[in-house]
């Protein structure tokens, strides 16, 4: 207990030997002024009532003779009892200038928590404004983020006072109590007592300056309003994890410790790896420990969307070492079921990570996080952001941290380099990370996707693209289509001219008023509703991110799939849909793209692959799995854990008709019976509509941290995009098998959903031996898309590229079109 260190009288003795001028140590007295008994003791029992609940009681007798000093309104005798508990003397002058000196109490701290001290204000100005407190040594301890990242997810505090300088002595936190029972503002009377909060990440003696002030230019000139202290910081114990899985062997655990106000521990602010300031939870092994602050707090521990969200209080002891147990509990194990979960698109450096004190975080930062979050792989992927120091841990197979049923392995996203203005990639299963001629750098690499996804497939790698939901603007991607087709100048569409084109919905569903004539306005509200549904034929502006050049080089057979589960999700949906009417066999991915598109933690978006029963992951035949479409996505309360057609599961054979007729459709299926309320999972309606629904990239929505207990989930069965079956299913936890019969008429694709949480890769079903021509409205949609790409960004195209590529992309278009004659119409 801080606040009753030394009884008065010896304190007296002991300040008698120190000299005086020394503001670092204890000052010799406090002025007590004139000033009404009955406020100031309202407020000295209010400060009694908040330090019992800051867990830090003032003692026994003291409060006894408080309480005697405030019941007679004895303004001085209060005074006289406290003030040997001041560590800050805080003067407003008549004109609002703020002086600070120290008081006698002791400066002494328990490192990894807040201690409360005690603060005179002495106010001869009365004003009632809000009092602050600063110091040089608080703030961050690292810098980097970026702020756009921060902002995505609404936590830009966290890049407040960033540590720009690299300074080292950043091991203080402060903070005024200002709830109640005390609080926001003074009172305005003579002499009032506050609260100050101070936190130490280190141990030792520490000096450091602590500054008052009541806004903007009222500290006093010549550093009067601010003092040297010389802080004692008690060594913190660390307090030690036993974590054990839902088997009993040990594990890795998301952790997440808070106090009775909330506040997370250890503080954000003052994260370095392995810890994510840019996160409030944090991951631990086994045996690991975590620096916490004495006293009861919260601690809630977890292993992922497949586990259950626990709770319970933890009493920490600032005397004595302690482990603290951590039991893990599933609500499923999909590895029951053959499916090993992973996330190939995670990043060590760049956007919310720091690049100060280092470029990014290490494989062991990153594989707690991987392991922490229950995923069998993680894919850490190198891009522009430090690339020169994250390349270093590249290599040819897993990464040495990695166990049998936990890998991390380091590939490349082109992304802020090379071909990045034609859509990001992800290059997983590298063997060779340089591409030739490159040196290692992020310099001479192709301008457009199409060579470098080659390459990776050469030696052996898997390819596509990340965060690839490729956004509709509809007043746009109206006036663009009356320029487009409006061979007569009269400002609108007729049908001849339609003809030339792709229409978002009917002539005559768009033709509200039936003049014969599209004009803007009936082209920008069809868009508009078509942007909301699942497939939609709007085709996207092609301009900004996402899998931007996935048509052409699909048709070249260079690319294996498109990344869902961080993006849209009907956008993400609907480019893939197309690509799979054409009869492509572009598979789905799950990824995060951590922590760009969230940050909140790796595994948000997840693929989970079929490789049955297998005692170790091994990546290659992981990556095989995503190739071939032997697998799910989800964002892990979803699961598919069985889906055949016709006894055939995604990946494996097709299933062969001779003539149309019907197939057996069977699932099992899960959800989660706690999931986060939030747009991601759908349990929250984004502003924009419908379209935004399942982005992670933004929230949509205030941030908060509910979860959305039971409810139903639509399952859905998808015949070459089209709903053709539909169950409610109850968000319960439990495993339900699904039956349908779904009729086959031509050559199509099956597959089940459930939006916007889960999707399977399809089953193909061939009648007559004939190739899927699913749509012919999805194969021009595709030749679109290519045909706007080349217009917008043919000049991103480095000038010795170029014509190969154009060639590429008319041999795509031309793809498009034989197929679009091929299908049924
Ligand atoms: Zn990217
Ligand atoms: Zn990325």
């Amino acid at each position: 207990m801080v606040l009753r260190l030394l009884p008065a009288a010896l304190l007296t003795v002991l300040l008698l030997v120190i000299p005086a001028k020394n503001s670092l140590l204890a000052a010799e007295s406090v002025e007590v002024v004139d000033v009404e008994g009955q406020p100031l003791g309202a407020n000295v029992k209010r400060l009694i009532s908040a330090l019992d609940y800051l867990g830090a009681p003032l003692s026994d007798e003291l409060v006894q003779k408080l309480t005697v000093a405030s019941e007679q309104r004895n303004a001085r005798q209060i005074q006289k009892l406290l003030d040997p508990e001041v560590l800050c003397v805080v003067s407003l002058n008549p004109e609002v200038r703020t002086k600070v000196a120290r008081g006698p109490a002791q400066a002494v701290l328990q490192q990894g928590g807040f201690t409360p001290f005690l603060i005179k204000v002495i106010n001869q100005s009365t004003v009632t404004r809000q009092l602050q407190i600063s110091s040089p040594q608080a703030g961050a301890v690292y810098s980097g983020a970026a702020l756009n990242s921060l902002k995505r997810q609404a936590q830009t505090e966290l890049n407040q006072n960033e540590n720009k300088q690299s300074a080292s002595d950043r091991f203080l936190e402060v903070e005024l109590f200002q709830a109640s029972p005390m609080t926001v503002r003074l009172s305005g009377l003579e002499c009032e007592y506050v609260l100050a909060l101070i936190y130490c990440h280190e141990s030792g003696k520490r000096e450091a300056t602590l500054g008052f002030d009541v806004g903007a230019g009222t500290q006093d000139i010549g550093f009067r309003g601010e003092v040297p202290i010389l802080f004692t910081v008690k060594k913190a114990i660390p307090v030690k994890l036993a974590i054990r899985d839902f088997d009993g062997k040990p594990t890795a655990a998301r952790l997440q410790f808070r106090d009775q106000q909330k506040r997370v521990y250890p503080l954000q602010a003052k994260r370095l790896a392995p810890d994510f300031f840019f996160q409030p939870q944090i991951y631990r092994q086994d045996g690991e420990t975590v620096l916490l602050p004495a006293g009861e707090l919260e601690m809630e521990y977890s292993r992922g969307p497949e586990y259950q969200r626990l709770t319970r209080k933890i009493s920490v002891s600032a005397s004595e070492p302690q482990t603290v147990e951590v039991n893990l509990q599933r609500w499923l194990n999909p590895r029951d079921y053959g499916f090993y979960s992973g996330d190939h698109h995670i990043h060590a450096a760049g956007c919310a990570h720091y690049d100060n004190p280092t470029k990014g975080v290490t494989p062991l930062d990153m594989f707690k996080q991987v392991k922490g979050e229950g995923l069998n792989v993680g894919c850490v992927l190198t891009w522009g952001p430090c690339f020169d120091v994250q390349r270093q841990f590249f290599s040819s197979s897993a990464d040495r941290v990695s166990e049998p049923l936990t890998i991390l392995k380091y590939d490349l996203e082109i992304s802020g380099f090379g071909s990045a203005a034609l859509g990001h990639v992800c290059l997983l299963n590298l063997q060779n990370q340089t591409y030739p001629g490159t040196l290692g750098t992020v310099k001479g690499w192709p301008s457009w996707t199409v060579p470098v996804l080659r390459w990776c497939k050469e030696q052996g790698g898997v390819t596509g693209y990340p965060h690839s939901a490729l956004r509709v603007n509809p007043p746009q991607a109206a006036i663009r289509m009356i320029n487009d087709l409006d061979r007569d100048q009269s400002e609108s569409i007729n049908a001849d001219e339609a003809g030339q084109g792709l229409l978002p919905k009917t002539f005559a569903s768009i033709d509200e008023d039936g003049d014969g004539q599209l004009n803007e306005q009936e082209l920008t509200r069809a868009l508009e509703q078509s942007a909301d549904e699942l497939p939609n034929l709007a085709v996207p502006e092609m301009n900004g991110g996402g899998a931007m050049e996935i048509c052409v080089s699909t048709a070249e057979g260079v690319c294996d799939f498109v990344s869902a589960m961080d993006t849209e999700r009907i956008p993400e949906w609907n480019t893939w849909y197309h690509i799979l009417n054409c009869g492509y066999p572009l598979k789905v991915s799950g990824e995060t793209d951590f922590p760009c598109m969230s940050s909140r933690r790796v595994g948000q978006g997840r693929v989970y692959v079929n490789l049955g029963d297998v005692d170790e992951v091994d990546f290659p035949e992981w990556c095989r799995g995503i190739q071939q479409g032997r697998s799910y996505v989800s964002d892990g309360y979803a699961h598919a854990l069985e889906f055949q057609v016709g006894g055939q599961s995604p990946g494996f054979e097709e299933v062969q008709l001779k003539e149309p007729g019907k197939v057996e459709v069977t699932a099992k299926v899960a959800f989660a019976s706690e999931t986060p309320r939030a747009v991601a999972y759908g349990l929250l309606d984004p502003p924009e509509g419908k379209r935004a629904v399942g982005d992670t990239r933004v929230l949509h929505a205030p941030r908060n941290s509910e979860y959305v207990t039971g409810g139903e989930r639509l399952v859905e069965i998808v015949r070459n995009g089209e709903v053709v079956a539909r169950k409610k299913v109850p968000a319960d936890g439990q495993v339900h098998d699904l039956k349908f019969t779904v009729p086959v008429s031509q050559s199509s694709w099956i597959a089940l959903r459930q939006f916007p949480q889960l999707h399977t890769n399809p089953v193909n079903v061939i009648v007559d031996q004939r190739p899927i021509r699913a749509s012919r409205e999805s194969a021009l949609w595709c030749a679109e898309t290519i045909k706007l790409l080349w217009k917008n960004r043919h000049q991103k195209i480095a000038e010795r590229e170029r014509p190969a590529a154009e060639e590429t992309y008319q041999r795509a278009i031309q793809s498009y079109l034989k197929r679009a004659q091929e299908a049924t119409p």
